[in-house]
């Protein structure tokens, strides 16, 4: 099969995002668990918000149109409400951050605008109110019953503030979806194990893992297959039972590399099996179609070396795993920088450079980590991201506005 755009990658991984059915398994969770959860049912607006005009400001309600020192004749604080009778011509009442403004009053002069006695309040010449200032009108953040939030929407700190809002004090998520993730290689030894010298431990299923459980699915490791057709076949069957799975090694085209004549023997069908990207450039997507016992399964085998298991993964196996979690329409994060120090490449690909983001108040800057390719974990460790290189660019100077892929 031929090789693909990079573009043309996520293009595709996108489309079969779209052919999947909807989520429907869910579970009710306590709002406190539910960060990071992908809400599985809308949130409405229980009561019009704010439920009450609201005071913006510490200061005192009058009536705009009314001219010169106003008698203050109370005071309502955030948790009351004014109970005397409406604000008439010339009256004030002081009012609190939060508090309902009194009926008859359009609006709030603050605390730091006037000269208030005991008696009276005096407004300072070039604070005069308008209607409305510091005033936030009932109903004008939602109404009852809008749809504040909709299924599909990965719950943040943002989006559990405005649940609890409402009173959603419990809330329908999605179950998360289980992603095998299958290491292969002769070489490879457990963590806990003591590598001899030709042998390397299994870093890449430890990524995998994480990065699942950083994209709200729930890893099922299982131990790293050798290069031979037995134990694929073994492995790769022993993982079906999961909605997506994760192979790292063995789909470059050395005599050893049989993860894809394996998963072809089991019925895979293939979309992609090479990207023009370095590193990842053999990375393959795939799909073994239901069976009478078994659903479909998403098929990602990754290139072994540890970098372009990440990149790969980030870019076209996080939007799958994110999908079947019930989320709409994910993507890979990226950014856009400013470069901090000239970038030089050969052209042909697109090309993901191991870079450290710095961020201020009003800049973002990027530099490459100067790393030593697909296996250096150590100068990947030190970037947080990776700054993308159009395949028709050789060198990028300081100053130029790159995009960066976030981790
Ligand atoms: P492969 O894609 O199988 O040709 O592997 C490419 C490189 O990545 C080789 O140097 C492998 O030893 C290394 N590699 C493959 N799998 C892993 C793994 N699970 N953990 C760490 N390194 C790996
Ligand atoms: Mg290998």
């Amino acid at each position: 099969m031929a090789l693909i755009t990079c573009q043309e990658a996520l293009d595709l991984v996108a489309t079969h995002i779209a052919t999947l059915s909807p989520r429907t398994d869910v579970e009710r969770v306590p709002l406190e668990q539910a960060l990071g959860r992908v809400l599985a049912e809308p949130i409405y607006a229980d009561r019009d918000q704010p439920p009450f005009p609201r005071s913006a400001r510490d200061g005192y309600a009058v009536r705009a149109a009314d001219h010169g020192v106003r008698r203050l004749v109370g005071s309502v604080r955030a948790g009351e409400i004014w109970m005397g009778a409406p604000l008439a011509e010339g009256e004030t009442i002081e009012v609190m951050t939060g508090a309902p403004a009194p009926d008859g009053a359009d609006a709030v002069v603050m605390l730091e605008h006037v000269e208030a006695t005991a008696a009276e309040v005096r407004i300072s010449g070039n604070h005069l109110p308008r209607a409305g200032d510091n005033v936030v009108p009932r109903g004008q953040e939602a109404r009852a019953g809008d749809v504040l939030l909709r299924a599909g929407i990965r719950l943040t700190p943002a989006e559990i503030a405005l649940a609890a809002s409402v009173g959603a004090a419990e809330l329908d998520v999605y179950t998360q979806p289980v992603a095998a993730v299958l290491a292969t290689g002769d070489e490879l030894v457990a963590v806990n194990r003591t590598p001899a010298p030709h042998q390397i431990r299994d870093s890449n299923s430890h990524v995998l893992a994480a990065l699942v459980s950083q994209h709200g699915g729930v890893p099922r490791l299982l131990p790293p297959a050798l290069d031979t057709r037995e134990s694929l076949l073994e492995h790769i069957t022993t993982a079906r039972d999961a909605r997506l799975l994760l192979l790292s090694g063995g789909v470059s085209a050395g005599k050893y590399d049989l993860v894809e004549d394996v998963l072809l023997s089991l019925g895979a069908e293939f979309y992609f099996t090479g990207v023009l990207i370095q590193p990842g450039k053999p990375v393959v997507f795939g799909r073994l179609p239901a069976t009478d016992t078994h659903s479909e399964q998403w098929i990602f085998g990754l290139p072994g070396n540890p970098v372009s298991t990440l990149v790969t993964a980030l870019l076209f196996a996080m939007p799958m795993l994110q999908a079947l979690g019930g989320e709409l329409s994910p993507q890979p994060r990226f950014v856009q920088a400013t470069l901090a120090a000239a970038v030089k490449v050969r052209p042909g690909l697109t090309r993901f450079v191991a870079a450290k983001l710095s961020s201020s108040l009003h800049a973002v800057k990027v530099e490459a980590v100067g790393s030593h390719g697909s296996g250096d974990l150590a100068g990947n460790a030190r970037a947080d991201g990776y700054i993308v290189v159009p395949p028709d660019v050789e060198s990028l100077a300081p100053g130029a506005t790159v995009t960066v892929l976030l981790r």
